[in-house]
């Protein structure tokens, strides 16, 4: 068992190909760099790409270790991470309790499908187990918490797309922080700084599903459902303009910018769902 793990292990990196998205980001190297967190050689962020950061913290793992210095990691570097590189994505079954590599990498794939679930930590506790199901339900598969060979062969398809194009919510929007992984977990929207104020246009025409105070660092949030499971989120709301169960067209002013929520500044966190699964919206606004 033991030697055949070990033979498993060489080139883990370069043979792990490309996400579907066609992105660079990688989850083996995000579950590596979570790994290198995890031992205090790397504060950068979980961002799943091979960069100088990640570079020198396994320079500095293999230092430690006392193993060749040259950067490419082998089984040796592996070995020294310790028991969190023990297991490859796809040699067991994954389900809370489990820890790990492969854990990591089902995170951050889970993350790239639309289910993020907190910060990036190879650890399957609540926050993965909830994430998987969504996943598995968005996948069709049972929902089991289970991440076995469906869940895994699931997660190669592409994430979902948005059917239709988007009109921007803002009339003269900046783009802030994108889609996409930040600092230690997922960013599963778009930023769009804005002063205090400024109005919030609706990104398609569809029927209002929330309009009010959201937990979980929301705000004042509301939500338009456009059919074929589609929903667009406008959050960290000063005001809200629309009120739950009305029918909106696209451009129809649904609230002000604000900084309510869990936002340092005034800017509207704009997110786009497909049942559930939440999606780039760079990839349908002009
Ligand atoms: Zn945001």
């Amino acid at each position: 068992m033991h030697a055949r793990a070990l033979l498993a292990l060489p080139l883990i990196l370069a043979v792990t190909a490309l996400t579907p998205s066609g992105s660079a980001a990688n989850a083996g190297v995000a579950a590596l760099q979570v790994g290198l967190r995890a031992h205090g050689l790397y504060v950068g962020p979980i961002d799943g790409l091979d960069g100088p950061g990640t570079a020198k913290a396994i320079r500095r793992l293999q230092k430690r270790a006392h193993i060749a210095v040259d950067g490419v990691v082998g089984p040796q570097t592996r070995r020294a991470l310790g028991r969190f590189a023990r297991h490859r994505l796809g040699s067991r079954r994954l389900e809370i309790g489990k820890a790990g590599w492969d854990v990591a990498s089902l995170q951050f794939r889970l993350a790239e499908h639309g289910f993020p679930s907190g910060a990036f930590d190879g650890i399957f506790g609540p926050h993965i187990d909830g994430a998987l199901r969504r996943f598995q339900g968005w996948a069709g598969l049972k929902e089991d918490g289970v991440a076995g060979p469906a869940t895994l062969q699931a997660l190669r398809a592409p994430p979902a797309t948005i059917p239709l194009p988007l009109a921007w919510p803002l009339t003269a929007p900046v783009l802030g922080d994108r889609f996409g992984p930040r600092g230690v977990s997922w960013h599963a929207g778009i930023d769009l700084p804005a002063p205090l104020g400024t109005p919030v246009y609706s990104a398609r025409s569809g029927e209002v599903v929330w309009a009010g105070w959201r937990d979980g660092g929301w705000g004042f949030l509301v939500i338009v459902a456009h059919g074929r499971g589609e929903r667009s989120m406008y959050a960290h709301l000063s005001r809200i303009d629309v009120r739950v169960g009305v029918w909106i067209g696209q451009g129809v002013r649904v609230g002000l910018i604000g900084a309510t929520g869990d936002a340092t500044g005034p800017h509207l966190h704009f997110e786009v769902r497909i049942r559930g699964a939440s999606v780039d919206p760079l990839r349908a606004l002009p």
